[in-house]
């Protein structure tokens, strides 16, 4: 069989993307992907007697994106539902709850005045930033393009809110600590630092994307997005090949040759694009001489708990808002000092959550046995918990906590469930010591270009290319990276 144009390593989404775009300007492609299944933490996979994600399954920034309008994604069966409110929050405590929509107007008609004002402000003020954001990861970074997307004040705001916290950000605006523990747990608590900490404030921009993009999830599950992408490259003639896992790459005189499978066979390409940890390939696959220093790799820090329960926990916070239960996915935030304080080497406690029932706003998701699909979500888990997490009862001490929430009864109705924990994702999805990749730079990285192989797709070695959540502009179902790093391939092949 001839020799593909690009080899590309891993069949997680950005894999997948990068491979559809290659495949669509006419390349020849072979993806090759560890697991028996295609789609990596996007993917929907079956446990406990349903169909479970692995992610939260809350996608936005692919949204934003325009791939699945671009890659005709509908054709293969892709359909989003819209899931608005976009978020709710409650606190551990008294705190009001918050509701977030898709609509400015609608949020700030729920919040009292004062909030209100502030949120409205702090609106007004993101509103450039997340635009630019979203416009600088739409296309491979160069210090000019930035340059011309973002005008002197959107710049001068990016430098200043790169240097302070999230918690002197949004308390600047005036918005109420509930607000701020809200956009705390899903910024800096889903990248696993405190709120608190210097750097942290353009965490800002993500809840005003919310706004901009939406919240959708893919109907079916979030499976199905790298299922219709997995289509869209074998349409185009592309090759996928899973259980495949590769061990290292094939260089020779400064060029990629190919890449090395752990069963020792080699498949020889001129060009090979790795969707995986790039700290994987650039410390692990290159030959000594061309490593790069190795930088310290973070812990992995998230669990998920997936149940099948009688019915979802009815939150006593939101017993009397207006807004229907469990259409987007609650977060429940710790008080403001355990938020500061960050993760340490125990679970917090209260523990921060994001609880989600995919069920209720996609039927689909529904276990064939009955009841619905509880998704638990816990945040900052050490990957090293003191005793180990074979052992441990923290997964079942997280539902007993949801349960103190939540009218009695709940869990009663829990039957069969699962947790993934830090050492799971280790042994299933290869994420090194539990670690999902997530690109630390953001637009002003990429501006400057730092480090080169993550912010540029390129590496010292001619014809290996980087890509995935650990290249610019980072984690979340967003593909932008995939995407980018095919018209960097394509753009060299010119
Ligand atoms: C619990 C959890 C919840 C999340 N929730 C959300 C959410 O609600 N919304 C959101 O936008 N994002 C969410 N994310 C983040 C998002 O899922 C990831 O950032 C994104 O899916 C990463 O995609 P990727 O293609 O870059 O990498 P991955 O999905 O990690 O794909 C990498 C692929 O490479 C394969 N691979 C690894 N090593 C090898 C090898 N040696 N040989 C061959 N193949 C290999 C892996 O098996 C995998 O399929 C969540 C992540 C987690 C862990």
């Amino acid at each position: 069989m001839a020799a593909p144009d690009v080899i590309v390593v891993g069949a997680g989404h950005n894999g997948l993307t990068c491979a559809a775009y290659l495949a669509r300007a006419g390349l020849a492609v072979t993806v090759v992907e560890a697991r028996g299944t295609v789609g990596g933490c996007a993917s929907t996979v079956d446990a406990i007697g349903a169909r479970v994600n692995i992610c939260n399954c809350d996608h936005t920034m692919v949204l934003a994106a325009g791939i699945v309008e671009e890659l005709g994604l509908a054709a293969y069966g892709l359909r989003y539902l819209d899931v608005d409110p976009v978020e709710v929050a409650i606190g551990w405590g008294d705190e009001p709850a918050f509701v977030q929509y898709r609509s400015v107007e609608r949020t700030v008609g729920g919040l009292p005045p004062a909030a209100g004002a502030a949120y409205r402000r702090y609106v007004d003020a993101t509103l450039p930033l997340a635009r630019l954001v979203l416009a600088a990861a739409a296309a491979p970074p160069s210090a000019g393009r930035l340059l011309r997307l973002a005008s002197p004040r959107t710049a001068a705001t990016l430098l200043a809110w790169r240097r302070r916290s999230l918690i002197d950000v949004l308390g600047a605006f005036g918005l109420p600590p509930w607000i701020q523990s809200a956009f705390a747990a899903t910024g800096p608590g889903v990248w696993g630092v405190s709120p608190a900490a210097a750097g942290t404030g353009i965490g800002a921009v993500g809840p005003v994307v919310r706004h901009l993009a939406g919240v959708g999830r893919p109907a079916g599950g979030s499976g199905a997005l790298p299922a219709a992408l997995a289509a869209a490259v074998t349409a185009h003639g592309g090759a996928i090949r899973t259980a495949s896992p590769v061990a290292g790459l094939v260089v020779e005189g400064g060029a990629v040759r190919g890449v090395r499978l752990a069963d020792d066979t080699q498949l020889e390409a001129p060009a090979v694009v790795c969707a995986v940890d790039p700290r994987t390939v650039l410390v692990d696959w290159l030959p000594p001489r061309l490593r790069r220093p190795a930088r310290p790799r973070p812990d992995g820090y998230e669990s998920k708990v997936d149940a099948v329960v009688a019915a979802p926990p009815a939150l006593r916070a939101l017993a009397g808002v207006d807004v229907a239960p469990h259409v987007a996915t609650t977060v429940v935030s710790p008080p403001p000092h355990v938020l500061a304080a960050g993760p340490g080497p125990r679970v917090t406690d209260p523990p921060m959550l994001l609880i989600n029932v995919p069920s209720v706003r996609d039927p689909a998701m529904r276990p064939p046995g009955g009841g619905h699909l509880l998704s638990l979500e816990v945040l900052w888990t050490p990957y090293a918990l003191a005793g180990g997490w074979s052992r441990s009862d923290e997964p079942w001490r997280w539902l007993t906590r949801l349960a103190s929430l939540a009218e009695p009864g709940f869990l009663d109705g829990v039957g069969a469930w699962r947790a993934m924990t830090p050492e799971d994702y280790e042994r299933d999805f290869g994420l090194a010591r539990g670690y999902a990749p997530s690109f630390a730079g953001g637009p002003l990285s990429a501006l400057l270009g730092r480090p080169p192989e993550l912010t540029r797709y390129r590496t010292a070695v001619r014809g290996l290319y980087l890509t995935g959540a650990g290249t610019f502009p980072g984690a979340g179902v967003w593909g932008a990276s995939g995407r980018n790093a095919a018209h960097t391939v394509l753009a060299d092949r010119r």
